[in-house]
């Protein structure tokens, strides 16, 4: 897993746990610098960084809650003085709750717009301004938005607005040669979908796609350092749909 002298640099947001941390360990094989960004998981970052470095890579854990834009402007600058001017930007950080829309407090809208809707908001606008030519965005949408299920109005509408920004900010970059394409997931194995949820609901979601499983990080990793990587260079403000057939 040795980084390569002059490695393309990739900043993950949430890549402490969960398919953050699957995409991070990915592109760090696949020979990118990357920054492992995380809100409040320093010890799972460092843990992680820590056996990025083992393996011979190039990683830094950089602390910043996507949804304050101060915060962001300070991880994309520790980005540059540690790893060198990004190249490739997943956002991965996202959060999610099902609740009924009628029972959906305040704060739990404004919390999950704030880290999925703003935070991507504040990295892209970022990006725009510090980004290399002819780099690589991948944003987080999920395959829910394609399902209409009750209990995911509010996290659906932050999703729809991630695909929003994708198909625009696409044609905003004109003339920079840097692609921004979203993956949509679906379920995955990871707490942000476990928690809450009984041994029976788990299944019933793991029987949904003709695949007949849950889908792991690494699915989902594997699908954004193709989007990050050489091969991808023609799809541009695509959405792409990872789930085993769900939708
Ligand atoms: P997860 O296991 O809950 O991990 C979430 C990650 O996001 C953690 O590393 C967390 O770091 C970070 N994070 C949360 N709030 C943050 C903030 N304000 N600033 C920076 N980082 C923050 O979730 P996941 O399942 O890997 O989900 C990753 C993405 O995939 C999300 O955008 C989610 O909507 C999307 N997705 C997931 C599924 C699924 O079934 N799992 C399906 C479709 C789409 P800390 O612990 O440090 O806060």
């Amino acid at each position: 897993m040795n980084t390569p002298k002059n490695a393309q640099v990739a900043i993950v947001t949430g890549a402490s746990r969960g398919i953050g941390a699957a995409v991070a360990q990915r592109l760090a094989k696949d020979g990118f610098a990357v920054a492992v960004n995380y809100a409040s998981s320093s010890a799972e970052a460092d843990a992680l960084v820590a056996q990025l470095t083992a393996a011979g890579a190039k990683a830094v854990a950089v602390k910043a809650d996507v949804s304050n834009a101060d915060d962001v402007r300070r991880m994309f600058e520790t980005t540059e003085q540690q790893l060198g001017k990004v190249d490739v930007l997943v956002n991965n950080a996202g959060v999610l709750k099902t609740v009924p829309l009628a029972d959906t407090s305040d704060a739990l809208y404004d919390q999950t717009f704030d880290i999925n809707v703003r935070g991507t908001f504040n990295t892209l606008r970022e990006a725009a301004a510090r980004m290399n030519d002819g780099g690589r965005i991948v944003n987080f949408s999920s395959t829910t938005l394609a399902l209409n299920m009750p209990g995911y109005a509010i996290y659906n509408a932050t999703k729809a607005a991630v695909e929003s920004f994708t198909h625009v900010f696409a044609k905003e970059l004109r003339g920079r040669n840097i692609t921004v394409n979203a993956v949509a997931p679906g379920p995955i194995a990871t707490s942000l979908f476990l928690d809450g949820k009984t041994e029976e609901q788990i299944q019933t979601f793991a029987k949904m796609p003709p695949l007949q499983r849950l889908g792991q990080p690494d699915d989902i990793a594997s699908v954004v350092a193709f989007l990050a990587g050489p091969d991808a260079g023609w799809i541009n403000g695509q959405i792409l749909r990872a789930n085993g057939g769900i939708a």
